[in-house]
């Protein structure tokens, strides 16, 4: 059994079954055998069924809300955003059976046409930070095109997925479409990865694990989507609006605890404005609400684990001084006050390597090259923001930077309509938005002789 752990009061709040090899062997053969009816079943058919299960998600928000934020310590204003981009993200995609054209080409003997098809059974492996969320990102649009699923949750939060597939079945999606495994990753990951029958595997998660994965599915060429880490910067220049930056620039860092793959963890500032800066940020920090996951006010909730909280505490007394620190409960509970350090190096350690925790750098420079010199400075190329009243500069600096989404006086980054995925090494592919369905399709090109000879 999995003991589902509540990171808030470090209590056991669920027991569910453990998979391992033998589970998944048989998910990806229910889901075999799904394939061929699925894919069968008409556009505007199965789109209804995805509208079905947009309804019945929404239906059961509040509570998919509350069990979210209980088992990944999330707040509940945010769990609840989560579980409505959720619902966003079906009835988005719902939209794809009937719209999912091909092109016809001009050929010399005949007629040459395309087609998009599915690629079978698709693999689906997410982790612990969004769980749903992230779930909803590759399970839309794969059934959408007509592929069948196996989604592997992460082994610390596995309640909202084991819920989709129960409220799916609910709501009409037949039997064997969607197959949801809980267990580890170095097991049934690991095992989704090698699997023969498995055509791809869309994958979220650390830089790390990511790499083994590609190395993976190239033993039997599986196409793979990757979605990885980030260091990403928010860039303020000192004609921004700088109250307006600072105070949005806690919450870009320190949301969902810092377990965020686009938080902004890398703060430059520009020098002159540094000072004023500073005061505001701090202003905001302290006055964040950092306690109950369940509780409206707020804002941030405890780490994931002690394991992570461990990891993140590693990076402080590095090599830059604790500028700021914001509250933070006593007692049980994986809690770490929000922390930013300054004035950081780009080369310190913690400006270099993703903590995954509240941790945020401010990194002073010196003009606009410098600007981009620094936030391309990284491994990394997820998310970024620059602040700015010069619309001409905002633009140079957005297209300058390398990194998969920008947002210009905004620390904004997903939207289901739009692209979203990784420079660098923060991925391979793009979710959301109308590019996701070119991972879940192959282009199918048919020549129809209508000439002799
Ligand atoms: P992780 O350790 O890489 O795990 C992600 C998933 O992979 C989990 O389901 C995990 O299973 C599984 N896994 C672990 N080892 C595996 C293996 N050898 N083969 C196949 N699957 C394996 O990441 P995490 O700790 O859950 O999440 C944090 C990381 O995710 C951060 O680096 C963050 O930046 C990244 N992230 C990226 C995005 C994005 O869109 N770019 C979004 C969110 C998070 P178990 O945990 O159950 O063992
Ligand atoms: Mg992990």
């Amino acid at each position: 059994m999995i003991a589902v752990v509540e990171p808030a009061t470090e209590q056991v709040m669920a027991e569910v079954p453990r998979a391992g090899v033998e589970e998944t062997d048989a998910a990806v053969a229910a889901a075999k055998a799904a394939f061929p009816a699925w894919r069968a079943v008409a556009p505007g058919d199965r789109a209804a069924i995805l509208r079905a299960l947009a309804a019945a998600l929404e239906a059961n928000a509040g509570e998919l809300a509350k069990l979210e934020a209980r088992n990944a310590g999330k707040p509940i204003r945010d769990a609840r955003g989560e579980m409505a981009m959720v619902v966003e993200c079906f009835r988005y995609y719902a939209g794809a059976p009937e719209r999912l054209l091909g092109r016809t080409i001009p050929v010399a003997g005949g007629v040459d046409m395309t087609f998009r098809e599915p690629l079978g059974v698709v693999g689906l492996i997410t982790p612990w930070n969004f769980p749903l969320v992230i779930a909803s990102w590759k399970v839309a649009p794969g059934l959408a095109a007509g592929n069948t699923v196996v989604l592997k949750p992460a082994e610390l939060t596995p309640l909202t997925a084991l819920e989709l597939e129960r409220i799916a079945l609910d709501a009409g999606l037949p039997k064997g479409v969607l197959n949801v495994i809980a267990g580890p990753g170095s097991v049934c990951g690991k095992r989704l990865v090698e699997h023969p029958d498995v055509a791809k595997i869309a994958f979220t998660g650390s830089t790390e694990v990511g790499r083994g994965i590609a190395a993976g599915a190239a033993q039997t060429i599986k196409r793979v989507t990757l979605e990885l880490g980030g260091k990403s910067a928010n860039v303020i220049f000192a004609d921004a609006d700088l109250g307006a930056a600072a105070a949005a620039a806690p919450l870009a860092v320190f949301a969902n605890s810092g377990q965020d793959c686009c938080a902004r963890s890398r703060i430059l500032v520009e020098r002159s404005a540094t000072d004023a800066f500073m005061s505001e940020l701090e202003r905001a920090v302290k006055a964040m609400h950092v306690g109950d996951p369940l509780s409206e006010e707020t804002e941030m909730g405890p780490l994931i684990s002690a394991d992570q909280r461990r990891a993140v505490a590693s990076y402080v007394g590095d090599d830059a001084p604790v500028a700021i620190r914001g509250p933070a409960p006593d007692g049980p509970g994986f809690w770490y006050p929000p922390t930013v350090l300054a004035p950081v190096s780009n080369s310190d350690r913690a400006a270099r390597e993703e903590v995954f925790g509240p941790i945020a750098c401010v990194i002073p420079f010196d003009g606009e090259p410098e600007a981009i010199t620094l936030a391309n400075d990284t491994i990394y190329g997820l998310s970024g923001s620059v602040w700015t009243r010069d619309g001409a500069k905002a633009l140079r600096v957005a297209r300058a930077i390398e990194t998969g989404v920008v947002s210009i006086n905004s620390n904004t980054s997903v939207r289901v309509t739009t692209p979203f995925g990784g420079f660098k090494q923060s991925g391979v592919g793009r979710e959301l938005g109308p590019d996701a369905l070119d991972h879940y399709t192959e282009v199918k090109n048919v020549f129809y002789a209508t000439e002799e000879g």
